[in-house]
């Protein structure tokens, strides 16, 4: 096999994705390498696009030729326009993808773009003439040459999760860390630093009392992420649901704040200023008897519900108590 291309990018994530999609479509003979492929698009947290400044994003790809607002809207169980009360300009577009329909309708976008080629594998080292990149080598003994070669690695590069006191090596949930790109970086001047993100856990939907929570129905107006009129939205629409936390949850979170890896040290990296963990959100806003929580859909055909609000690294015995003070989380699983 002649493995010499144009451009390689390493990572098929949203930014990989694009990117490779992007150099195939201007004619480049593009190589897209990836460590599972059943996991291209794979979201690493809730299943939801855009949303407050990332919305206008996701458009301004859309109309600069991209894929992610075609792949979105047409995986949409839910959508809505955020910040309605302010004027156009603050409107932003914010849709909960099918988990699974989402990673389909890449693997479909990338089999049809011509000139891009995909090969599983982890990248284990770049190469270099002199300060030039060359080409890669990969986890299975494969050298490849490339004029351009794209980095992508998302949380992988030497990833490490917190679960309480246990930690894992791992890019994200049930997923490797990708070892040495870093390195090699900075021996070649680059500066490397960690920052820190969190999940929540997952419900079964099985268990959810909807009964004692306020539905959220999604708009079935004209907007979606893509101006082509040729790309709709057409899975079946579901609801999201609002309930919030009490005092009881927040005395059973802090009774486990001492294992919180954020707080005992454990954790040495900052975080992002999006989606503060509940942990962070007693504690700064330690006045506040309540916060709300969203039980979101993970798609049409699962039971799965994703938590958003309740991002955490407390043990999980601790997680389990606090959710169970939750109305319509009583008897959860
Ligand atoms: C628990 C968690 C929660 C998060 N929450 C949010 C959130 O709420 N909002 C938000 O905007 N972002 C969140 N993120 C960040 C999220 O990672 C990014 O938003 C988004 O996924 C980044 O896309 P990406 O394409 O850069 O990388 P990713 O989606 O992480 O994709 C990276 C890809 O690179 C591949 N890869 C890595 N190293 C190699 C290698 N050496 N060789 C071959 N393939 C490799 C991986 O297999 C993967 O396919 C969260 C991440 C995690 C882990």
């Amino acid at each position: 096999m002649d493995f010499n291309y144009d451009v390689i990018v390493i990572g098929a994530g949203h930014a990989g994705n694009e990117a490779a999609c992007a150099s195939a479509n201007m004619g480049s003979k593009t190589l897209l390498i990836t460590m599972d492929m059943n996991k291209i698009g794979q979201m690493s947290c809730n299943p939801a696009v855009g949303g407050i400044a990332k919305g206008q994003i996701v458009r301004e790809i859309d109309a600069l030729g991209g894929q992610m607002g075609i792949v979105t809207d047409r995986s949409a169980i839910q959508f809505r326009m955020l910040n309605r009360s302010k004027g156009p300009a603050m409107w932003s577009p914010r849709s909960q993808s099918d988990r699974h329909r989402f990673i389909e309708e890449w693997i479909k976008t990338m089999s049809e773009t011509p000139n891009l080629y995909i090969w599983q594998d982890t990248v284990t080292q770049l190469i270099f003439d002199k300060n030039t990149i060359t080409g890669l080598k990969t986890a299975l003994g494969v050298v490849m040459k490339a004029k351009s070669v794209v980095l992508t690695a998302g949380t992988f590069l030497g990833g490490l999760m917190h679960f309480g006191k246990n930690q894992l090596n791992g890019g994200r949930i049930s997923e490797p860390a990708s070892y040495g790109l870093t390195e090699q970086l900075k021996e070649i001047g680059f500066t490397s630093d960690r920052m820190k993100t969190g999940t929540p856990c997952r419900i079964d939907g099985r268990t959810i009392d909807f009964s004692k929570m306020t539905e959220q129905i999604g708009e079935n107006d004209f907007h979606k992420f893509s101006f082509l009129e040729d790309v709709t939205r057409d899975l079946k629409q579901m609801s999201c649901h609002i309930t919030y936390t009490n005092e009881q949850t927040h005395e059973e979170l802090r009774k486990g704040l001492e294992f919180s890896p954020l707080y005992n040290g454990q954790i040495q990296s900052i975080g992002p200023r999006y989606c503060p963990s509940i942990e962070t959100k007693i504690i700064t806003f330690a006045d506040k008897t309540a916060h709300q929580l969203f039980l979101e859909p993970e798609g049409v055909d699962s039971n799965e519900y994703y938590l958003n609000g309740f991002s955490s690294s407390l043990p999980l015995q601790t997680q389990i108590n606090a959710i169970h003070t939750i109305s319509g989380l009583e008897n959860h699983n």
